[in-house]
């Protein structure tokens, strides 16, 4: 099945039981506190936290996401991808936890002729909070799971939201991939390349306080009461469940990941499966393309902090990553073509916004490459020299020198430090850029006292119109 289907799949079973089908907000959070949105249920806190009414008692969305905590996962586990589409049903003050699990089991076994994804109930297991008995007993009573597949599990199972705010224990439901994956013993015990987490049914039903101490089993905070209305938020990744019915062996085999992967291989002249590294690297470019694709698609666009740090840091380990596989041309313009056929059934707008996207896509990469160039020499140099000398470390002038003067980031260096054995003096670094950042401010304050009253420029620039700035790229095309 392909994942637009189980996509659409998901939200019909959920519409023909009586859910509102909303469409997924953009990764640019609505809600202030977060960069990016990492959850399903992110748009829909306002009504979780009784701060607005919701206009349904039930909804269904598959919400984009993007995780910038399992960036350093990616490609290594068969599970990470920085963006990923999380499928899931709200109830609020609707159904609670036997709603959640009947609906939850129904869709996950029913057969695939009824609408259902058709796993077969030997291969599923399911944990609940170390002292949910109701939900156990739902599982087992109402469900009819044999209880050896259920099993308790602490803090993973249990969910809050800031403090004080709403809680409660979850229920996550596992895949068994079968020996070959791993030591058996269930989730609780066994690896996570065997027992693959596929879908979280969150019990949002308790009120946490502000104190630290208090209950002490999985969680270390007060519980300070109960919710006037329980609600059920649910998580289900589309990417692994794709996995799954599609048997491949990890998320970035799936249809929308792999022609991409594919193309970086056939591009470099690689073999996939070739070897371990070379493999990651493949798998983080198709990765961090398609998560390229999806941030520029809802308007972010590369930047040196925020949002558009995360988006540039992806486009440049993504360069980087072709340049390790010994490819030196710009490889942008295939890559990000191949990502838009594949994400476009499902999200149409990559494909009509793609002239913009690829703007910013191939500028970087250009921009990059250059970066790269002039920075790596330099490095080499420093790098031949620490091992000349017996030391296993670049000190930090260096670090900074490659920063200041190529524009190469600290985690670049880090990162290209390490392939070679070799540490980085950060202490030293960071004592120097405070020492610029210092300066600098010193040097604004200065011009701050001399500076005319600007007022009248400021109304100039109101009526006109501010100009775009476009030295910086006129000196770069200049110089090359
Ligand atoms: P894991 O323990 O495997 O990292 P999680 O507990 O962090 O997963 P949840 O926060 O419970 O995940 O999110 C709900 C669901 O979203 C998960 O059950 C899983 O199916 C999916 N999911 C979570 N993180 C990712 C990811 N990085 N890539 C793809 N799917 C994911
Ligand atoms: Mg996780
Ligand atoms: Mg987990
Ligand atoms: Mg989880």
């Amino acid at each position: 099945m392909q994942t637009s289907q189980i996509r659409s799949r998901f939200l019909k079973f959920f519409e023909k039981n009586g859910h509102t089908v909303v469409p997924s907000a953009s990764l640019v959070s609505p809600d202030p506190t977060l960069l990016l949105v990492n959850a399903g249920m992110v748009p829909f806190k306002p009504y979780f936290l009784g701060e607005q009414t919701p206009p349904w008692n039930r909804a269904t969305s598959v919400q984009k996401v993007v995780r910038t905590i399992d960036i350093e996962e990616v490609g290594k586990t068969s599970r990470h991808g920085s963006f990923f589409q999380m499928c899931g049903n709200f109830s609020f003050g609707d159904y609670f936890k036997e709603g959640a699990a009947r609906f939850a089991w129904e869709l996950m076994t029913g057969s695939q002729a009824d609408g259902g994804l058709g796993f077969a109930e030997r291969d599923l297991w399911v944990t609940v909070y170390e002292t949910d008995d109701e939900a156990e007993r739902i599982w087992r009573d109402v469900i009819g799971l044999d209880p050896s597949r259920i099993q308790r599990l602490g803090k993973d199972n249990f969910w809050d939201m800031g403090v004080p705010g709403p809680c409660g224990p979850s229920s996550e439901i596992f895949i068994d991939r079968g020996a070959e994956y791993g030591p058996d013993g269930g989730p609780a015990f066994g690896g996570d390349e065997r027992f693959i987490e596929l879908w979280n049914l969150v019990f949002m039903e308790l009120i946490r306080g502000e104190s630290a101490q208090g209950l002490g089993k999985g969680h270390d905070f007060e519980i300070v009461g109960e919710l006037p209305t329980k609600n059920i938020d649910t998580g289900m990744g589309l990417e692994r469940v794709a996995t799954q019915l599609q048997g491949v062996d990890n998320l970035y085999e799936i249809d929308e990941v792999y022609p991409i992967l594919d193309k970086a291989a056939e591009m470099s002249g690689k073999r996939y499966g070739a070897g371990h590294d070379d493999d990651v690297r493949l798998r983080v470019i198709a990765d961090h393309v398609r998560t390229g694709l999806m941030l520029m698609s809802d308007g972010v666009t590369p930047a040196n902090d925020g949002r558009g740090y995360v988006l540039r840091r992806m486009l440049r380990r993504a360069v980087r990553a072709m340049r390790l596989l010994g490819y030196q041309d710009p490889a942008f313009p295939e890559l990000f073509a191949v990502a838009r056929d594949c994400m476009q059934s499902s999200y149409p707008e990559v494909a009509s916004d793609f002239g913009r996207i690829t703007g910013y896509a191939f500028a970087e990469e250009e921009q990059f490459a250059s970066t790269l160039r002039q920075g790596t020499t330099i490095l080499d140099t420093a790098v031949a020299e620490a091992k000349r000398t017996g030391t296993d470390r670049l000190s930090g002038s260096e670090a900074f020198a490659l920063h200041d003067t190529y524009g190469f980031p600290i985690d670049l260096t880090l990162e290209m430090a390490a392939e070679q054995g070799l540490q980085v003096d950060q202490d030293e670094f960071t004592r120097l850029m405070t020492q610029q950042r210092d300066r600098a401010k010193a040097d604004r304050a200065g011009r701050r006292l001399v500076q005319a009253d600007q007022s009248s420029y400021r109304k100039l620039v109101d009526t006109l119109g501010a100009s775009e700035f476009t030295g910086y790229s006129q000196i770069a095309r200049e110089s090359r």
